[in-house]
Parts: structure tokens; sequence; C-alpha cells
């Protein structure tokens, strides 16, 4: 599903983010990407979101190249095959949770009455089915991160890339939300998710541990 090889990348300035990064990631794996601070892990996850290209190597994603592709055609992959959800929620502030999650929904060309019942379906799914006309400031932290899952999987993505997805949240609510990536990937998602936190990679099947731009293990 996701395969990196050999890559590399140097930001202007020339601080080199990955250095020769090279790993494949199958199809249904659940992976944590772990590693301190600046060891080059929201770096790896712009390359596996195609929100940035590499400066040499490969990136592939469900079979296609990264490099081969127009910015047109990169959006249209990153719409239709991954799923974003980030430590700071990124919810729009004065929208219901249903239209958050409709949104979502926006690139397919996907009619509104049917945007909101695949909305509606995607919040009851993550246990948020009596939260659908909140708007996020009415509801929890957990909460809302929930919504963001719900909005990242409603198109039914390939790959779930989480960054920090508990970062902003108590125990509690980040246990909730381990468990539902957990859930997902159990119905057949490849979920990728960004820490620094050694207890929450240790506790994903496969961790990949990031030092110095490197894959160290
Ligand atoms: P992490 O997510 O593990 O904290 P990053 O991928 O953000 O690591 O950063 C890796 C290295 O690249 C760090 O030295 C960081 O300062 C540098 N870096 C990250 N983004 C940029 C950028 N846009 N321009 C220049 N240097 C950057």
């Amino acid at each position: 599903m996701i395969q990196l090889s050999s890559v590399s990348k140097v930001y202007p300035g020339g601080v080199a983010a990955l250095r020769d990064v090279s790993l494949s990631i199958a199809a249904g794996e659940l992976v944590a990407i772990v590693g301190p601070s600046g060891s080059g892990k929201s770096t790896m996850l712009n390359l596996i979101g195609t929100l940035d290209r590499p400066s040499s190597g490969t990136v592939s994603i469900d079979g296609y190249e990264v490099s081969a592709l127009s910015d047109r055609e990169l959006s249209a992959l990153r719409a239709t095959r991954i799923g974003f959800v980030f430590q700071q929620f990124h919810l729009a502030a004065g929208v219901s949770a249903v239209d958050n999650v409709a949104n979502g929904l926006l690139y397919g060309g996907v009619r509104i009455a049917e945007r909101r019942r695949r909305a509606t379906a995607a919040l009851e799914r993550v246990g948020l089915g009596h939260r659908m006309g909140h708007d996020p400031h009415e509801l929890s932290g957990g909460e809302r991160q929930r919504v963001a899952i719900a909005r990242a999987v409603v198109g039914e993505p390939a790959v779930l890339l989480a960054d920090e997805p508990t970062g902003n949240l108590d125990s509690v609510s980040g246990a909730a939300v381990m468990a539902l990536l957990h859930d997902l990937h159990s119905t057949g998602t490849t979920v990728v998710v960004i820490t620094h936190d050694r207890d929450i990679a240790a506790s994903l099947p496969r961790q990949v541990a990031m030092r110095d731009g490197q894959v160290r293990s």
C-alpha cells in the first residue's frame, strides 16, 4: 500500500530531514512511526500523504508513483485514497458535526443528501450518533477527534494517516481514539500513526523507529 524506496528529503537551507529511507507498509497494517522531535516523522507523514515530494527516491501509494503524477492527479489520489487525522482536529468552527464529516466528501461530487447520509453513518460508527447537530465547540476534545476520524474515513480511504492523534487528549479520551483506530484496522483500513509516545507505539502491532532522519528499527 505504501512504498518508500531510498527516499531523501532535503529542505531549502540544507536540512536533511530524511536520509535514504526505505519502508514498505502492506495493505491492512496498523503501524506506528515513532521517534523524538526532529527525527523526521512529519516529513515522512507529508511524503506518505502526498502533501510533499521527495528530493530523491520514490514514493508509491496504492501502486501510484507520486513523482509520475501531476499536482491535480495527486490531489485526486489524496482525496480518494488517504484520510488525515491531526493532533489539532482541524474541524470547521460553527459547522455541525454532521456537516464537518459530510465535507470530507466534497471532492467526489456526491450530492448533499447523500453526503449527509454517509456522514451520519460515519458518526454512528465512531459512537457519536447523538452529537450530529453539535458544533465543535460544544464537544469534548475526545469527541472532536472522533468527528475528525469520521470525516477522515467517510470516503472509505485505503490509508488513514493519524498525526499525534491523542496528543491533545486526556488518557481516557486518548484510549477511546486508539480503540477506534484499532477498530478501523480490523475492518481492513491501513492505519499509520505518527507519535513521539513510546507507550502508544508499543500498543500497535508494528513500530517503525525514526532517529535523525533514518529508520533505526
Ligand atoms: P518530527 O516530526 O519528527 O519532529 P520533522 O520531520 O518535523 O520531525 O523535522 C525533521 C527535521 O527537518 C528537523 O531538523 C526540522 O527542523 C527540519 N524541517 C522540518 N520541516 C522543515 C521545513 N519546512 N524547512 C526546513 N527544515 C525543516
